[in-house]
C-alpha cells in the first residue's frame, strides 16, 4: 500500500524525524486557514504548495509551488487542487488533484546555503537484508544520478536481525560530507528513519530531497512511503490511511469480493484457480502471441457466482479481445465450472462481445467439454494446455 507524502511524513515525525512541517487542505480557504496556522506554529511567512497524489516528480509537473503570502496560497492551491496532474511517474492523463499539503517554506536563507541529499530505506531482495540508499545528489531523479554518477550513491546493507549499528549511522553522515552539528543530527536522522521504516512494516522509506537547513538542522522535505501489505494486521489504524482514489477501481472492487486481481496492459483476459497456473497461463498467452490483460486468481471454489463477478471484472477493460478460462478441475469438478461458465454467460447476455476458450482439465473434463460444446454458446473448449494456446493464437488472429 502506498501513502501520500502528508501521511509518510507523520509516521516519520512519530518516530523523531524531522520533518518539514504542514498541513492538508481540500479548499483554498482551508489552504489558507492552514498557512495561518502554520505561521503562528512556525513564525514563518512564505509556504510551499504541494499536490497529494501517489506519484513522484510533482514539482516538474507544477504540482509544488512556492507562495510568499495568503494571497498567493489561496490562488496556487485553487489552481492545483482539481487539476489533472501530468508527472514523469503518472500516465499521459495524469492523475486528479484531491487534496494539497500546505507546508512550511524550508529553503530560507541562513549562514549557510541549504543543501539537499537522497536517502531511502528498502528491502534488498537479492541479499534478503535492508538496505540505506543515500547520495550527496539530493532533489533530482535519483535514476538520472544513477546513469550519469553512479559513483556518487552509497549503500550501506543492514542485518535486520541486528537493526542498524552506531557506525553505520556514522558512515552515512560522513558519506555525505557533513561535520560538526549537521553530521550529529545526521546520525540521528539517519536512525529514526530506519526505525520508521522497521516500526512500520514498510517495504520503502524514500526521502529525496533530505534537507540540511541553513541552520544545520536535518530534515525530511518529501516521503514516499509503501507500506507491506502483508503486514498491514499488525498495524490496523494505517489501514484509515489507504486513499482508494488513488488505487485501480477494478482491483478495489475485486479485493472487496475476494477475488485476487491484478490489472496488466495486454488484449487477453484470463480466469484461472490457483496462482502458479494463473503465472503459467500468462506465459502461454505470451508464447501464443498475446499479451496478459490481467492476472485473476479465482481461488479454489470456481462457482458460478464467482464466475460471473470474474468475467464482469474482466470486461470491464476495453482492451480484452479474448478470454481464456484455466481451470484445473482438482478440488473443484470440471463440469460443476463448466456449468458454472454457461450460466454466467447466459445471465450477462450482451456484456460478453469477445470470445472465450475454456481449458478445463481434470476430475470430469470429458462431461466439462461436452457440455460446453453443446452449450451453443462462443465458447471454445480445449482439455491441453497447447490447445487453449492455439485457440487464443486463432481468435487473436
Ligand atoms: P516531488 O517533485 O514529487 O519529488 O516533490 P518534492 O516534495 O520533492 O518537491 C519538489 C521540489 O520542491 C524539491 O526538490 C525542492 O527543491 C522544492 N521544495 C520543496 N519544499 C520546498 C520549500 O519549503 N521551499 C522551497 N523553496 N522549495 C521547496
Ligand atoms: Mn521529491
Amino acid at each position: 500500500m502506498n501513502l501520500h507524502e502528508y501521511q509518510g511524513k507523520e509516521i516519520l515525525a512519530s518516530y523523531g524525524v524531522g520533518i518539514q512541517r504542514g498541513l492538508v487542505a481540500t479548499t483554498p480557504e482551508e489552504a489558507v486557514s492552514a498557512a495561518q496556522q502554520l505561521t503562528e506554529t512556525t513564525g514563518t511567512g512564505w509556504h510551499v504548495i504541494k499536490a497529494q497524489i501517489h506519484a513522484g516528480g510533482r514539482g516538474k509537473g507544477g504540482g509544488v509551488k512556492l507562495a510568499k503570502n495568503l494571497d498567493e496560497v489561496k490562488t496556487i492551491s485553487d489552481q492545483i487542487l482539481g487539476m489533472q496532474l501530468i508527472t514523469p511517474q503518472t500516465s499521459a492523463a495524469g492523475k486528479k488533484v484531491h487534496q494539497v499539503l500546505v507546508a512550511e517554506d524550508v529553503y530560507y536563507p541562513g549562514a549557510s546555503e541549504p543543501k539537499e541529499f537522497y536517502m531511502s530505506v528498502l528491502l534488498n531482495r537479492a541479499t534478503g537484508q535492508n538496505m540505506i540508499m543515500y547520495s550527496t545528489e539530493g532533489g533530482m531523479d535519483i535514476e538520472t544520478v544513477a546513469e550519469q554518477t553512479p559513483h556518487l550513491i552509497f549503500t550501506e546493507e543492514i542485518d535486520p536481525g541486528l537493526g542498524l549499528q552506531a557506525f553505520q549511522a556514522r558512515k552515512v553522515a560522513f558519506n555525505l560530507g557533513l561535520s560538526g552539528a549537521a553530521f550529529k543530527e545526521m546520525t540521528r536522522f539517519v536512525t529514526a528513519l530506519y526505525n520508521a521504516y522497521v516500526g512500520a512494516d514498510a517495504s520503502l522509506f524514500e526521502i529525496n530531497p533530505v534537507l540540511k537547513t541553513s541552520d544545520d538542522k536535518i530534515i525530511a522535505v518529501d516521503a514516499k512511503v509503501t507500506l507491506d501489505d502483508n503486514a498491514l494486521f499488525r498495524h490496523k489504524d494505517y489501514e484509515a490511511l489507504r486513499d482508494l482514489k488513488e488505487e485501480n477501481p477494478v482491483e478495489v472492487e475485486a479485493k472487496a469480493v475476494g477475488l485476487n486481481y491484478v490489472d496488466l496492459d495486454g488484449n487477453v483476459g484470463c480466469m484461472v484457480n490457483g496462482a502458479g497456473l494463473a503465472m503459467a497461463t500468462m506465459d502461454l498467452i505470451k508464447q501464443s502471441g498475446g499479451d496478459p490483460a490481467n492476472f485473476l486468481d479465482v481461488g479454489g471454489t470456481a462457482d458460478a457466482a464467482r464466475v460471473e463477478t470474474a468475467f464482469r471484472l474482466i470486461l470491464k477493460d476495453p482492451k480484452v479481445k479474448a478470454i481464456l478460462v484455466n481451470i484445473f478441475g482438482g478440488i473443484v469438478r470440471c463440469d460443476r465450472v463448466a456449468q458454472g461458465i454457461v450460466d454466467a454467460y447466459k445471465n450477462l447476455g450482451d456484456a460478453i462481445n469477445v470470445p472465450i476458450i475454456v481449458r478445463l482439465q481434470g476430475t470430469n473434463a470429458d462431461v466439462a467439454k461436452t457440455l460446453i460444446d453443446n452449450s451453443g454458446l462462443n465458447v471454445l473448449a480445449a482439455t491441453a494446455f497447447e490447445e487453449a494456446a492455439q485457440k487464443v493464437q486463432e481468435v487473436l488472429a
